[in-house]
């Protein structure tokens, strides 16, 4: 890669391009079109300047990142975390690309980010920041060119300022111009859980592929926010026995299986750390990751199972909820133990697909019942997993291999036929 974009050189970012380019020599992509799309094609990098509680300014640096737009307007999460960097940022927004061609909407990738630990500012803090934020990507955003949405460390409120922000400047209401928003201000039901829900509907497919019975699993999840949190109470309320929750402090385990509404509804309380919710044991999360369970989701950040820890992973089937959890060298480990991983872009599909349901309903103005989002989540997002399960059989590739090289082979086709301008 130029020294040009050297900002972009990340782990993060790496991993991202290798699994591009292993799937794109696969397809045989033409060597032009992998030149353009291993880069983003927009970055925005801006300082986001916040008056403090306690009067002084302190400055963050933020980022908005388009990877392709040649399917529609460009869709992806808005990060607040101390780590988001360029090459994350970039990395992210190049696999909501192919998650959104895998699902079929009509969206390219996009992905943003603030780099601050949000839950060291007051409430009045983090709402001037993201409105300032909001304001220095304002010339990218907008309902038919790019559309943010929840991602770690930003919640529905974060979603209703930078809408209220956006509205204010154009000067009218604009709703279609985020999404995870609160139902008042035109979100979606179903939008809280969506991703948890896709997850789950993946695993029931996968586990009905390999005919096992969702009674009889075991499972572990790292992470208990927005993805961890619904996919462990959905799991758990589908009859599989949860053994083991985490947050960034570590997390509880129990052989006996934990009482996931209960430590959900302490937890939300404000009960924090999860060990003190008064239930199960403590586990580290570089245990809760080699715990031997039926099905690991993990749900944090990204690269958690690498070369290092994955010969010790001991699940059947791992749910990638989190983006990017699992490094190419852990995935060929993966491989040769025989877990059945399930490619974060298939799997933690379900926000993004019932973020186009939101938009949809924003642009028409006209609002669908709980019941027929979770249907339509169902049908695309199982509709999804069998295609690039028989693809992946057709072409004896792995699901991830099978399903990066779906969404790309669906981003070069629209890239040929429009050609290039000028
Ligand atoms: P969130 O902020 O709601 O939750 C993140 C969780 O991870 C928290 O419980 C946090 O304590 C935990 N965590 C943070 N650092 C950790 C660490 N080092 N070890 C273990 N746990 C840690 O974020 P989220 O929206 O649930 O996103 C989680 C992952 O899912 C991210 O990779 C995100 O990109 C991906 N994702 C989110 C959505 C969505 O709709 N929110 C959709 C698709 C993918």
């Amino acid at each position: 890669m130029t020294s040009l974009y050297q900002e972009l050189e990340t782990q993060t970012f790496r991993l991202a391009v290798a699994q591009f380019e292993e799937a794109a020599e696969r397809l045989g992509l033409d060597g032009n079109l992998r030149e353009r799309l291993k880069l983003p094609q927009r970055a925005l990098i801006v300082s986001v300047p916040v008056r403090m509680d306690d009067g002084n300014v302190k400055v963050f640096p933020g980022y908005r990142v388009q990877h392709d737009t040649s399917l529609g307007p460009s869709k992806g999460g808005v990060r607040f975390h101390p780590d988001v960097n360029l090459g994350e940022v970039a990395a992210l927004a190049m696999w909501m690309t192919w998650k959104c061609a895998l699902a079929g909407l009509p969206y390219g990738g996009a992905k943003g980010g603030v780099r601050v630990a949000p839950e060291k500012l007051s409430r009045a803090e983090l709402q001037r920041l993201t409105r300032r934020y909001t304001s220095e990507i304002l010339p990218l955003l907008g309902p038919e060119k790019d559309i943010p949405a929840p991602d770690v460390g930003t919640n529905a409120q974060v979603m209703a300022w930078m809408m209220d922000t956006y509205s204010q400047e154009v000067g009218y209401a604009v709703p279609g111009v985020v999404t995870g928003k609160p139902l008042a201000i035109g979100g979606s039901l179903g939008r809280e859980d969506a991703t948890g829900r896709g997850v789950t509907a993946v695993i029931l497919e996968v586990l009905r592929h390999l005919g096992l019975e969702i009674a009889r699993t075991t499972v572990a999840v790292q992470g208990f926010g927005n993805v961890g949190m619904h996919t462990a109470r959905i799991l758990h309320e589908a009859g599989a026995k949860v053994l083991a929750v985490s947050d960034a402090k570590g997390g509880v385990y129990s052989s006996r299986g934990l009482d996931i509404p209960t430590l959900r509804s302490r937890y939300q309380s404000h009960v924090r750390p999860l060990q003190e919710c008064g239930m199960g044991e403590f586990i580290s999360n570089d245990d809760l990751l080699q715990l031997e369970c039926t099905i690991l989701v993990p749900a944090a950040l990204s690269e958690q199972i690498t070369e290092n820890n994955a010969a010790r992973v001991r699940c059947r089937i791992l749910a990638e909820g989190a983006n990017g959890p699992t490094t190419m060298a852990a995935d060929r480990i993966l491989e040769e133990n025989g877990v059945f991983v399930i490619p974060d872009i298939l799997a933690n599909s379900g926000g993004v697909i019932v973020s186009y349901f939101e938009w949809v309903q924003d642009v028409q103005k006209y609002f669908w019942k709980e019941q027929d989002i979770r249907d339509r989540l169902h049908e695309i997002i199982t509709a999804a997993f069998q295609r690039t399960l028989a693809f992946s059989q057709a072409k004896k590739v792995s699901l991830r291999m099978a399903a990066l090289m779906s969404g790309i082979d669906k981003i070069g086709q629209a890239h040929t036929v429009r050609g290039l301008y000028p």
